[in-house]
């Protein structure tokens, strides 16, 4: 394989803001790709079929699980989550360092196969804060986010497990945080 950039899994507890630091490392830097998973789970509110997820019923998901279409997936609170092969690979042998937004399951078989990958693990200021961004963005039922926050605590325990805990108390100290540690690992991948 001849890769020309890195990839990076960004995970964190739903609600810690990471599809926000996403988006604006997105549109600050033109050297990321954004991979764009596949989920069985309903478009939120101004969701698009394509631009966050890839929308997919469970067969389509079964069938892309089958013809190996996908990096890795994983089941979260009830629904099916996965990394289509076909875009980060394609990028990657573009030169873009490609972020993976994905849970700590995917995360490690991320790292399984690609053992270069970066984990990034964001962490909200508190739980209390957590908790009222959750129920702030008023998308979810509150069994959902019960589900989810219960889900928080069971990923707490595998954070030691990546690279970095980047902290997003201050949005732009985290997003230039971030930068600055996938610049300095690609730049160690690739120093030869
Ligand atoms: P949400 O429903 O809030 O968009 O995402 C729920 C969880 O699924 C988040 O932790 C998100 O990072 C994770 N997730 C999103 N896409 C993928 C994927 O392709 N694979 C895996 N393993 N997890 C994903």
């Amino acid at each position: 394989m001849n890769n020309k950039g890195i990839l990076i899994v960004v995970s964190g507890f739903s609600g810690a803001g990471k599809g926000t630091l996403m988006k604006a490392l997105m549109e600050r830097y033109d050297n990321y790709a954004l991979s764009i998973s596949a989920t069985t789970r309903n478009p939120r509110n101004g969701e698009a079929d394509g631009r966050e997820y890839f929308f997919r019923t469970v067969e389509e998901f079964e069938k892309m699980i089958a013809q190996e279409e996908l990096i890795e997936y994983a089941k979260y609170v009830d629904n099916y989550y996965g990394t289509p092969k076909a875009y980060v690979m394609e990028q990657l042998q573009a030169g873009k360092d490609v972020v993976l937004e994905i849970e700590i399951q995917g995360a490690l078989k991320v790292k399984e196969k690609f053992p270069d990958t970066l984990l990034l693990f964001v962490t909200p200021p508190s739980a209390e804060e957590l908790k009222r961004r959750l129920i702030g963005r008023g998308t979810e039922t509150m069994d959902v986010i019960k589900s989810r926050l219960e889900r928080a605590v069971e990923e707490s325990q595998g954070m030691d497990k990546y690279d970095y805990l980047v902290n997003n108390d201050d949005f732009e100290t985290c997003v230039q945080e971030m930068h600055r540690i996938i610049q300095a690992e690609h730049d160690r991948v690739f120093r030869n």
